[in-house]
């Protein structure tokens, strides 16, 4: 079968002919139907320090998915052929403190398919049927495709009340724009988005935002005034990775705010400690979704009229797969789906 397989140890992807997956005990088998480039797929294409530090070559990659389940290996009960399932990518062990505590998104051994174990990249994929989340079907196959991000964005933007409240997101990556809809259908007052690129901010609008701001030509501040805003934002989601966004939003913040922190920071980050500890800031990291209520909670919020389609900007067939690449490297894109009918 096809897969796009991570083969040499230096950038791009390759499509190959790999071995049709076993079906383990516990496991189903999914025939895959799209799957979506995710930023980390990114990294592993380009080969950066992180992906050379942590991916296993040669290995199949990718963890965004939406398929139909063809087999059921042994002991499986309540997943059946044709069913519609997309997944969460995180394997997690299942015997530490959280996981038994049933908060397995804090599992302290926490494996990533597409990451450290073969991904989903391929025309078929088996994976433990712990792990497979079954979809509604009335849900577009593009969302559906998407519900790992959308997750990250759920989990994110309701760590903390946001009805009546005023948001800050910094980062209109896919990630941040569906935090924007996402506090938009919380009941948030004003959604301020931050970026440096204005493809992305424009989508940031369409999805509920209720300024943007490029912050390479216009301050937060100045937008925070316009919307008679004197104290600060209640909530901050940041959603860049961008040492200079996440310092912006510490200085944006009403005293007692609280962020929920996404982004992967470099090591190179450094923050003023004293505004988190004079302001009386509250700080969250998050990983992952929680396993499976933030997968409860996207559900719900989709079939009670949250629209996320907007983010889903370009389709290409598997085979196409450097087209899908190149655009999201370019930062022109929002979500980009690979179609594997
Ligand atoms: P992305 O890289 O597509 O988006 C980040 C956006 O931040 C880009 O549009 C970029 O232009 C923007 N940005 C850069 N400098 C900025 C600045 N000074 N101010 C405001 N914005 C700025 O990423 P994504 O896929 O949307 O993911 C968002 C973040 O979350 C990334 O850092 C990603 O690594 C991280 N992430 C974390 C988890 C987790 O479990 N913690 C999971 C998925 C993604
Ligand atoms: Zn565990």
């Amino acid at each position: 079968m096809d897969a796009l397989v991570k083969k040499y140890a230096e950038p791009g992807l390759w499509l190959e002919k790999v071995p049709f997956p076993e079906v383990k005990e516990g496991e189903v088998l999914v025939k895959m139907r799209k799957t979506a480039i995710c930023g980390t797929d990114v990294h592993i294409y380009n080969w950066d320090k992180w992906s050379q530090d942590t991916i296993p070559v040669p290995m199949t990659i990718g963890h965004e998915f939406v398929g139909e389940v063809v087999e059921v290996g042994e002991g499986v009960k309540d997943i059946k052929v044709g069913d519609i399932v997309s997944g969460e990518g995180h394997i997690v062990c299942g015997k530490c403190r959280n996981c038994l505590a049933g908060r397995r998104h804090l599992c302290k051994d926490t494996e990533g398919i597409g990451v450290n174990r073969t991904g989903i990249f391929a025309e078929y994929a088996s994976i433990p049927v712990t792990n497979i989340w079954l979809c509604d079907p009335t849900i577009p196959e593009d969302v559906l495709s998407i519900f790992d991000p959308l997750g990250n964005a759920v989990h994110t933007a309701l760590s903390f009340d946001l009805l009546g409240e005023d948001v800050l997101i910094t980062g209109a990556g896919p990630i941040g724009i569906m935090a924007a809809a996402i506090a938009k259908q919380a009941g948030a007052r004003y959604i301020v988005v931050t970026d440096v690129n204005d493809y992305r901010l424009e989508l940031a609008k369409k999805m509920g935002a209720t300024r943007v701001v490029n912050v390479a030509k216009q301050t937060i501040r100045s937008v925070m005034d316009e919307l008679g805003m004197k104290e600060g934002f209640d909530v901050g989601l940041e959603m860049s990775g961008n040492a200079q966004a996440f310092n912006d939003m510490i200085d944006a913040m009403f005293h007692g705010g609280k962020i929920a922190l996404l982004g992967i920071q470099g090591p190179e980050t450094t923050v003023d400690w004293n505004k988190i500890v004079f302001n009386g800031l509250f700080l969250k990291g998050i990983y992952g979704r929680e396993m499976f209520e933030t997968w409860y909670k996207m559900t719900a919020m989709l079939q009670s009229g949250l629209d996320i389609a907007p983010v889903i900007t370009h389709n290409f067939h598997y085979t196409e797969f450097e087209k899908g690449f190149e655009i999201m490297k370019s930062g022109q894109s929002g979500k980009v789906i690979l179609n594997w009918k």
